[in-house]
C-alpha cells in the first residue's frame, strides 16, 4: 500500500467536496496540531500519515462532507477574539453576532454609574456563552466593574457555557431559566441572540446539525423575541438598553414590538454582509423607586 501523505489527504478532501481550508483544519486536528499551524502543514505536505491519523482524518472528512459544522468537528470556534469550546449541545457562534457585541460595548460606554457601583449585564439564551463572555472579557479589559448574568433554558447549554467561562477565567453567573422567568433584579443592559428562524424557513435544511431549539421560534420566527421584549422592561434600570439579534427580514417587526412596549431611541445595526441584524432601544420607564411605588399602589 502506498504511503498517504498530507498532500494526498488534502487532495482526497477536494474529491469529497470538502473546502480546502476546512480540510487543512481537519487534518491539523487529526495530527493533534493547533489550527494556527497551516503554514507548517503547507511546508510539510510530504509528511506520511500513520494509520491512526488516516482513520481519524477520514472520519472527520465524512462528517464534514455530510454538513456537520467545522466547529463541532474541531471542538472550538473563535468569537470576538476568544476561543470557545463548542459541540452539538449549542449553536455555533456566528461572526454576525459580533455586531451585537460591538453595539453592546458602545452602549455600555454611554452608561454612567455612580463611583463604586457595578454595571449589571444580562445575556438571554447564552448558548456557548459567546455574547456574555465576549462582553465580560471586554469590560474587564476596560477596567470596568461589571456583574454578568447569563441565562439559558437548556441545561446542556449552561454546562458548555460555564465550562467556557472557567477556561477563560471569567466570572459569569449562570441561571437556568426560560427567558426572564427565574431572573430577579434589574440590569443596565439586556442582550439576546434568541432563536428567530421561522419554523418553515428553507435555510434550516443547512442547519440540521445544530439544536433546533436554538434556531426556530414559531411560524414567523418572532415568538421568543415577543416574549423577551414584553418581559424586559420589568428587568431594566431607568435608562437601560435592550439589544436584540434577529433575522434578515425582521428589523421592522422587532422595532414595532419595541415601540409598542414603550422603548425609545430605537435603532438597527447591520451585520458583516450589510444585512439588518440587530435592533434595540432604551427603556425610560419611571425610575426604579417610582416603579415600585406604582406597583404597590395599583
Ligand atoms: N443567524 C443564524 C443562522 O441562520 C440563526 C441564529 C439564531 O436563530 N439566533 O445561521
Amino acid at each position: 500500500m502506498t504511503a498517504v501523505t498530507a498532500q494526498h489527504a488534502l487532495t482526497q478532501a477536494h474529491a469529497n467536496g470538502v473546502a480546502r481550508l476546512d480540510a487543512q483544519w481537519l487534518l491539523l486536528h487529526a495530527l493533534g496540531r493547533p489550527s494556527q499551524d497551516r503554514g507548517w502543514l503547507l511546508a510539510h505536505d510530504d509528511l506520511v500519515l500513520t494509520d491512526a491519523q488516516i482513520r481519524v482524518y477520514d472520519g472527520l472528512l465524512q462528517r464534514r462532507a455530510q454538513g456537520e459544522p467545522l466547529a463541532y468537528l474541531v471542538g472550538s470556534k473563535e468569537f470576538f477574539g476568544l476561543t470557545l469550546q463548542v459541540d452539538a449541545r449549542v449553536l455555533v457562534p456566528r461572526p454576525d453576532t459580533e455586531t451585537l457585541v460591538y453595539w453592546a460595548v458602545e452602549v455600555l460606554g454611554t452608561i454612567a454609574i455612580a463611583e463604586g457601583d457595578t454595571l449589571d449585564l444580562l445575556d438571554l439564551g447564552t448558548g456557548s456563552g459567546a455574547v456574555a463572555l465576549a462582553l465580560a472579557h471586554e469590560l474587564l479589559a476596560q477596567g470596568r466593574s461589571v456583574r454578568t448574568v447569563a441565562v439559558d433554558a437548556s441545561q446542556d447549554a449552561l454546562t458548555v457555557a460555564s465550562a467556557n467561562a472557567a477556561v477563560l477565567g471569567l466570572a459569569v453567573k449562570f441561571i437556568h431559566s426560560d427567558w426572564l422567568a427565574h431572573v430577579a433584579g434589574r440590569f443596565h443592559l439586556i442582550v439576546s441572540n434568541p432563536p428567530y428562524v421561522a419554523a418553515a424557513d428553507p435555510h434550516l435544511a443547512a442547519l440540521q446539525h445544530e439544536p433546533t431549539s436554538a434556531l426556530t421560534s414559531g411560524p414567523d420566527g418572532l415568538n421568543d423575541l415577543r416574549v423577551i421584549i414584553s418581559q424586559a422592561p420589568a428587568h431594566l434600570h431607568h435608562g437601560g438598553w435592550l439589544l436584540l439579534e434577529h433575522g434578515y427580514d425582521q428589523a421592522a417587526a422587532v422595532r414595532d414590538l419595541l415601540a409598542h412596549a414603550g422603548f425609545v431611541e430605537l435603532d438597527t445595526r447591520l451585520d458583516l454582509a450589510g444585512i439588518t441584524r440587530c435592533s434595540g432601544g432604551q427603556w425610560l420607564g419611571l425610575p426604579d423607586s417610582a416603579n415600585s411605588e406604582i406597583i404597590a399602589s395599583s
